[in-house]
């Protein structure tokens, strides 16, 4: 049986955790520090991985601390029999560990990474009389493919780390560009959302027979005095690792409500679009304040408005249809108040036919890259299968990603009664 490597002695921020025996974060980290800049001196690889245990609550406080502190022990054991000679763990903190490979490319760390996890997996603590089994979220990163730094290679991993818990628990993903990036989104997105950054641009949606706009779609740009605003493709899907897609809906959602009441005495049958995300269901405070915000601004207007108003909430499956009940729920006060629904990205396989009968959806906006491949043959015939199912339904159909004349010609043909695009016009911010 492998030992446990000898954790670094000194002064007491330098001892090794009295726990599990392990270096502790500060020492760790100095080590991945030296062990980056001798791989960068002598071009080899170098893998890290960040181990988190899965529910472990559960264990500390459903069954004992004495449980939870056998089981870290049991665990940090585990790790150092799994890793290869050389390789190094660390206590990260409460429940994680590090795991340091020198010489470990991207293929070598996501095997080790799948080993560890195999290997919790099939733990069993006796302890205490009970029969304790766990399991583990794991993200691996490797230099120099996912970090040129320390800091880097850690937050990639961590990214990582935090996508695999949020996928499902008990696996292995690793970093990509996205992950790297997350937390310095993540605080872009906090202090933008804290000095009201988070605005909507507005993106036309005409009628396809008239030719009038009839609509337009919030989207959410991160406003920066410096430099262009940044688009949602840029941040929203980063925002929803981190779990802040509702602050940014609620931004977004009351600022669309303002603008609704100025516009509406000039254009009283404008409707407008808007995003919103899973993470509001589990935000009800949230969804009463937008509430609020509604009533209060809509008392304003309420000459101009009947039963049915502009709003128009948008959603995807990926965001919201898991669970259709608790999405039903939190859509009820919304559509009680008048808004009404759309079914976003439509054929671009979140978006299943099924839920246009399992919720009272009155648009369905058809997924650009369907339209932008509409002089295909096939293409076109699903577009009108989709048209006709959506028309025998009384749904409003609206062709996304409409760039050009040839498209927005061709999408007419087959019915469609709304088109959005950039041909139309591009998402603007107000002056
Ligand atoms: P979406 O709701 O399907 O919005 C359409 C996206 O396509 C927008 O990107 C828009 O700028 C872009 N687009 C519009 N016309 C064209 C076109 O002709 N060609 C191409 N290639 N693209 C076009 P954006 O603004 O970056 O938003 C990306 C996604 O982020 C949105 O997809 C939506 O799912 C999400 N999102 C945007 N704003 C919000 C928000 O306030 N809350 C939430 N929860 N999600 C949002
Ligand atoms: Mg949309
Ligand atoms: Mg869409």
């Amino acid at each position: 049986m492998k030992r446990l490597i000898p954790a670094f002695a000194g002064t007491n921020a330098r001892l090794p955790d009295p726990l599990t025996g392990l270096r502790t974060r500060a020492v760790f980290r100095e080590l991945i520090e030296s062990e980056m800049s001798s791989s960068g001196n002598h071009h080899h690889p170098l893998g890290l991985i960040m181990l988190d245990l899965d529910r472990f609550k559960v264990i500390n406080y459903g069954y004992s601390e004495r449980c939870g502190d056998l089981l870290l022990q049991e665990v940090s054991t585990l790790i150092a029999q799994t890793l290869r000679a050389g390789d190094q763990v660390g206590r990260w903190g409460g429940q994680e560990f590090l795991c340091l490979l020198p010489g470990a490319d991207c293929k070598i760390t996501d095997s080790i990474a799948e080993q560890l996890r195999q290997a919790i997996e099939s733990l069993t603590l006796n302890a205490e009389g009970y029969e304790i089994h766990v399991t583990a979220s794991l993200g691996a990163a490797c230099f120099p493919e996912d970090a040129s730094n320390t800091g880097q290679l850690i937050a990639a991993c961590g990214a990582a780390m935090y996508q695999a818990k949020n996928t499902g628990r008990n696996r292995v993903t690793h970093a990509d560009a996205l992950h790297g990036q997350v937390f310095g989104l993540g605080k872009l997105l906090d202090s933008a959302l804290r000095e009201h950054r988070v605005v909507p641009a507005y993106q036309p949606i005409v009628d396809l027979n008239s030719g009038a706009i009839v609509a337009d779609e919030a989207l959410a740009r991160v406003v920066n005095a410096d430099q262009a605003p940044l688009a949602a493709e840029h941040f929203i899907e980063a925002a929803r690792q981190l779990q802040v897609t509702y602050q940014i809906d609620r931004a977004i959602i009351i600022s669309v409500i303002k603008h609704c009441v100025q516009n509406l005495r000039a254009a009283p049958n404008m409707a407008h679009f808007v995003n919103i995300s899973g993470n509001l269901l589990r935000h009800p405070k949230v969804v009463s304040e937008i509430l609020d915000a509604a009533r209060i601004h809509c008392a304003a207007c309420s000459d101009l408005t009947g039963p049915t108003k502009p709003l128009v909430i948008e959603i995807t499956e990926r965001e919201l249809l898991h669970d259709i009940d608790a999405t039903r729920n939190m859509l009820r006060p919304f559509l009680d108040f008048g808004m009404r629904l759309a079914l976003d990205d439509f054929g671009s396989g979140y978006s299943s036919f099924k839920y246009l009968a399992d919720l009272p959806f009155s648009f369905v906006k058809i997924e650009g890259t369907l339209i932008q491949r509409i002089r295909e043959k096939r293409v076109r015939t699903i577009v009108q299968g989709i048209q006709k199912a959506a028309s025998d339904l009384g749904l409003v159909t609206v062709a996304e990603f409409v760039e050009s004349e040839e498209i927005a010609a061709i999408v007419r043909t087959t019915g469609v009664d709304w088109a959005q695009g950039y041909y139309y016009g591009l998402p603007e911010i107000p002056t």
